[in-house]
């Protein structure tokens, strides 16, 4: 009678196996132990205490701060047949008291609860007597979701999560599983300690996001690197377009509508209500652009964001990682692409410098932005800088970022580094690097003549390089801490100590030619929905790419009939494989990778009807 792990997750979930080390989380959680999951976005930690859960005893409580999540995931759990609650200040008292019933008749598999309601003395009784029933009713376990909530260190902070340490001193024999996708070693044993997991498992899954291709271009005409980016590679694609100003969102929003790009802004400013709406259509429409401030954030948990884009640099790498994994969670192939410039090196120092909070914590930013920076300016594989600065290693290049597929041309930059430095040296080291760009390139505009720049040495040397060459020798010079900025924040360029090596000739560096307007990878370039590319190098059949295009209309009205997410129906990727494979039979349809049996009884037959229909037409 007993059902495995792998059982339901055949059955239930319609995956033919276990990813990373899900199985023995499972194992682990099921068999009554506690510990703490740090996986990446996208890994596959819901199944880690889900399964556990209907393996046990009982119902499993899972804690989140995500309250605007929680609808989305009951709905997804419900359409695979499963038994599912949230408790939330969203709930109306009479909506509440009927899930406390629910919770109380042992009627539930999981239940999702907002940490300020669990902590709440009532909810708290209402689980001490849950606790008190006997099997089959009881707790099956407790999950901690987006743990590193609990981290005073980090962004997330929420102060209710350190009370969540009554969970381990009431309920000592509950099983208590903490998630989370943040990799550092301080808020890992800030979690440990705070939420009373020591004597629990730690599992580290890889960080590595496979499936996102990582670039970075250099910043000339922002707005029109974009567009070109969304018109060449993510035609109908859902994805973020990150900026770090409030303005600049609205800016860039209504930019794309303008160019028939449907478009919504978001960032704090925006009453609740617009932000909700804005948030919402993002969840329900296939293929909606969101410019935001990092404000779009938490929360976000739709699989088929494409692609993340950032049109100004973001303050640290970890913030990079966090929000470049926004995309891509379903697997599928995602970009995460990046537009910088020196000006947004300068705007964040001058962030930095204006920000409250002491020195340490000055000089922690900084370091931060160089960390960023020297990502940036990086000419070998970016994945392996990425996943170094995480203390990962890999030993190969990825294949799949913009320095692996491109490798840079370098060439030896010596004598341009040399006139860049002593260009500045003469002008004072006062100016930023446009400036001294009109220095170098004999510029007759006035405030050169004024300032009489124009009868220096370095005046006019640089005539073998363009401004856009220039700006992006400028760059790696900062970016190999060549040149510093001034710390007043006006982007005023100065020689560091280890610039002296080079001007005096004892250093020789080799710089990386950047390419404007790099063209988009070739085989990107041919336009099909991410989930029907097997092989970049094949060509979507046309009929494949007709049927999918079918089955995402079905899955539409679906979706709204029942007032949800489409993707809680079925993901893109089970489309796919329904548009590649055609199955025929019921059978057939429950081998596809995501079908399990609920979801075949519920929409088997229509989408075999979909399937067999369009063969006809
Ligand atoms: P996380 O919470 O770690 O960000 P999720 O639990 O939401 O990730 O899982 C990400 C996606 O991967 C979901 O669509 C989930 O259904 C899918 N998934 C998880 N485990 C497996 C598996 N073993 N096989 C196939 N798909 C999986
Ligand atoms: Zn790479």
């Amino acid at each position: 009678m007993d059902r495995t792990a792998l059982d339901i997750l055949k059955s239930v979930y319609g995956y033919p196996a276990f990813r990373g080390h899900q199985a023995e989380v499972v194992a682990h959680v099921a068999g009554g132990g506690d510990a703490l999951l740090l996986m990446p976005t996208g890994g596959g930690k819901s199944l880690c205490y889900q399964i556990p859960a209907l393996l046990r005893d009982g119902t499993g409580v899972v804690v989140s701060p995500l309250i605007a999540l929680m609808q989305d995931q009951v709905d997804a759990l419900r359409q695979l047949g499963l038994r599912a609650a949230f408790l939330n200040s969203s709930l109306s008292a009479a909506e509440g008291r009927r899930v406390e019933a629910q919770l109380l008749r042992g009627e539930l598999d999981l239940l999702y609860v907002a940490p300020e309601r669990l902590l709440q003395e009532r909810t708290l009784e209402l689980l001490d007597e849950v606790a008190r029933a006997p099997a089959p009713s009881g707790l099956a376990l407790f999950a901690i979701d987006e743990a590193h909530c609990v981290s005073q260190w980090g962004h997330d902070f929420r102060p209710e999560y350190l009370q969540l340490d009554v969970l381990a001193e009431r309920y000592p024999d509950v099983p208590r599983l903490a998630c989370t996708a943040t990799a550092d070693e301080r808020t890992r044993e800030e979690i440990l300690q705070n939420l009373r997991l020591q004597g629990g498992r730690v599992f580290i899954g890889g960080f590595d996001r496979p499936n996102i291709r990582y670039r970075v271009v250099p910043k000339d005409n922002p707005r029109r690197q974009l567009l070109d980016f969304l018109r060449t590679e993510h035609v109908g694609d859902a994805g973020i377009v990150y900026c770090l100003a409030r303005k600049k969102t609205e800016e860039t929003a209504k930019f794309l509508n303008e160019q028939g790009i449907a478009a919504v802004p978001y960032h704090a400013g925006l009453d609740a209500k617009t932000r909700r709406r804005h948030q919402e259509r993002f969840r329900r429409e296939d293929g909606l652009v969101v410019c935001a401030t990092i404000a779009f954030g938490m929360g976000i948990d739709k699989p088929d964001v494409r692609f993340v884009a950032h049109l100004d640099l973001p303050k640290s790498v970890e913030g990079y990682y966090q929000e470049t994994g926004r995309a891509g969670r379903d697997g599928l192939p995602a970009d995460a692409w990046l537009c910088y410039g020196l000006q947004d090196v300068v705007m964040l120092r001058k962030l930095v410098d204006a920000s409250e909070g002491d020195e340490m914590h000055r000089r922690r930013n900084l370091q931060q932005l160089d960390a960023m920076l020297g990502y940036c300016e990086v000419t070998d594989c970016r994945r392996q800088r990425l996943l170094a600065y995480f203390g990962e290693t890999m030993a190969e290049p990825c294949g799949n970022c913009d320095t692996c597929l491109e490798p840079p041309d370098t060439y030896d930059g010596t004598v341009v580094a040399q006139k860049a430095l002593s260009c500045v040296a003469r002008t004072g080291q006062r100016f930023g690097a446009q400036h001294v760009i009109d220095v170098l390139r004999g510029s007759g505009n006035e405030r050169v003549r004024s300032l009489g720049h124009d009868r220096l040495s370095t005046y006019g040397i640089g005539g073998e390089l363009d401004d856009f060459g220039w700006r992006s020798v400028f760059r790696q010079l900062v970016a190999l801490g060549l040149l510093s900025l001034d710390p007043e924040g006006y982007g005023g360029l100065r020689l560091t100590a280890a610039a002296g090596s080079v001007l005096n000739g004892g250093r020789e560096l080799r710089l990386r030619r950047d390419v404007l307007m790099r063209a988009a990878p070739k085989e990107r370039k041919r336009r099909a929905p991410a989930a029907l590319i097997v092989d970049p190098e094949v060509e979507v059949d046309a009929a494949t790419a007709a049927l999918f295009e079918r089955l995402r209309v079905l899955r539409h009205g679906l979706a709204a009939e029942q007032g949800v997410p489409p993707y809680v129906i079925f993901h893109d990727r089970t489309l796919a494989a329904m548009a590649q494979h055609r199955p025929a039979s019921s059978e057939a349809f429950l081998l596809l990778s995501g079908v399990g049996e609920t979801k075949l009884r519920r929409y088997g037959e229509l989408f075999l009807a979909e399937i067999r229909a369009a063969a006809i037409d």
